[in-house]
């Protein structure tokens, strides 16, 4: 009894010692699974994913085995996550992780990075058709609908794949390409895989050069506007002419605006280039109005963020003052696209620029999401059909196409320009359609601030002389000067 008693002292102790060892263990276990695994999906996290990496490529160079890493983003998850909600979300996230995992095979890794990315590692991939295979199985794992919340909804995935070591030997290095890829992957339509090649780092790498240089661009003068006029069917006026941004890189040459419009969106320089243009093109049209040149107004041409910035009304406020102009000299040139991401605030903007007396024009009409709906309740004055539908002119389809925008525009009230007319056939057609203005180089390619001065000048000449002999046609005619 008491005996028993006495020994069990020292036993209780240890008992008691081992248990404060165990909590201790189990807090440490705990705060080791929070540091490496993600808390949504249980999913090794980005730390660990790096840690297994290096041990995967320190074990591959041992036994001179391949490996794969595949980088893969979800297509499609924000309208799942925006329309279901967040909770649809994580439950989606914790699905597709659970599908990931019953695809791979023993040995492989498979981490969520963040968001919906996620990202395996395949050890002792030999051939880069192993590593299809399995990307293969993913892409249709992740296909199939998931039921989340009830609801039945589908995603789909894009995979980049990078293989060691012929796309990199360091682990930071083959996920920073097999990124690369998946975007490549999303570019070809999504929903696919697509492995690194080199002219892929070789695009970013171009576009990461672009965008230093675009930060120089400005202060070293090497924007400049062409201008093309815009010209009537009723009585061939120059009602106006359009503004197009050129840069002139110091050594790649002439670079469209196409290419590096965008890019000045993404790194926060359109405000500033767009308000340059808007005082260049204002500041051109003053001069003009000094010469006595007949032009009826110019068109700017503005993106999306910087009709949602909020200092863009007092910017155009501030270049026709700075100008001497009013607005009636001005028309903002918006896409559809611009308008309908918020049309709500898109229009409370559109009608400040009415308020300022300058035109609206809708650009790239027919192009976008072309709901005629919203049509009706937006602020603007003229619609410009796409070049796309005045190319093929005279044809049934394209005719067809025209005659409808020009219905609705007629219907609305609105000013019809047509872009991109080449031919004296689309010409004529445009014309017997009812289309009002017409815009392309049958009349004129844009054109710097002293050809278009004597463009005008030779144009008003012959305009005059035309309507005179009662024969117009022959203003378009002689067009090109
Ligand atoms: P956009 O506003 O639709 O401009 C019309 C484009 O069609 C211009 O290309 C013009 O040169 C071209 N074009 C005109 N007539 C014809 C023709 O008969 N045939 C053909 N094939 N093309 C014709 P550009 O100058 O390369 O500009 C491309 C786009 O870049 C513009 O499309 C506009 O969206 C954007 N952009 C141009 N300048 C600016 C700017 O100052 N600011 C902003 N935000 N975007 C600009
Ligand atoms: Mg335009
Ligand atoms: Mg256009």
């Amino acid at each position: 009894g008491a005996d028993a008693e006495r020994n069990m002292g020292p036993l209780r102790e240890l008992a008691g010692r081992l248990s404060v060892a165990l909590a201790a263990g189990q807090r440490e276990q705990e705060l080791f699974q929070r540091a490496h695994f993600d808390g949504l999906t249980g999913l090794p996290n980005r730390q660990l994913f790096y840690d297994r990496l290096r041990q995967a490529l320190a074990q591959a160079r041992r036994d001179g085995h391949g490996l794969a890493v595949l980088f893969i983003d979800l297509d499609g998850f924000k309208s799942v996550n925006d329309s279901l909600g967040h909770w649809a979300g994580d439950e989606l996230l914790r699905e597709t992780a659970l599908r990931l995992t019953s695809v791979l095979r023993e040995g492989d890794t498979v981490a969520r990075l963040g968001g919906d990315e996620y990202a395996v590692i395949l050890p002792h991939i030999d051939a880069s058709l192993e590593a299809e295979r399995m990307t293969n199985e993913i892409l249709r794992a992740v296909a199939q609908p998931f039921n989340v919340t009830g609801q039945e909804c589908f995603v789909t995935a894009s995979i980049g794949i990078t293989i060691f070591p012929d796309d990199g030997v360091a682990a930071e290095e083959l996920l920073r390409k097999a990124d690369t890829a998946m975007y490549s992957a999303k570019d070809g339509g999504r929903a696919r895989a697509a492995f690194f090649a080199r002219e892929m780092d070789e695009r970013v790498q171009r576009r990461h050069e672009l965008t230093n240089d675009l930060r120089a661009a400005l202060a070293h003068g090497e924007f400049s506007l062409v201008y093309q006029p815009q010209v009537t069917f009723r009585d061939r006026r120059t009602v106006g002419v359009e503004a197009l941004l050129r840069w002139r890189h110091p050594q790649r040459g002439l670079i469209p605006p196409i290419v590096f419009v965008p890019v000045l969106e993404d790194i926060g320089l359109i405000e500033q280039v767009g308000r340059w243009v808007l005082e260049r093109a204002l500041a051109d049209y003053s001069g003009w109005l000094r010469q006595g040149l007949p032009i009826g107004r110019v068109a700017v041409n503005v993106t999306a963020r910087q009709l949602a910035s909020p200092h863009f009304v007092a910017s155009v406020a501030g270049a026709l003052r700075k100008a001497g102009l009013t607005g009636d000299c001005l028309e903002i040139e918006l896409t559809e696209a611009t308008l309908i991401a918020d049309a709500a605030a898109a229009n409370a903007k559109l009608k400040e620029i009415a308020s300022l007396g300058a035109r609206v024009a809708l650009d790239d009409f027919g192009t976008g999401y072309s709901s005629l709906g919203y049509l009706n309740d937006l602020v603007f004055d003229t619609l410009k059909i796409d070049r796309a539908f005045v190319v093929n002119l005279p044809d049934e389809r394209s005719t067809a196409i025209v005659r409808a925008i020009l219905a609705v525009a007629k219907a609305l009230g609105k000013e019809v320009i047509a872009e991109g007319i080449e031919s004296a056939l689309q010409l004529r057609q445009l014309d017997v359609l009812g289309c009002d203005v017409a815009q392309g180089f049958l009349f004129s390619q844009p054109l710097e601030n002293d050809a278009l001065r004597v463009w005008v000048r030779e144009h008003e000449t012959r305009r005059l002389a035309a309507l005179v002999d009662g024969a117009a046609e022959t203003v378009f005619r002689a067009g090109s000067g």
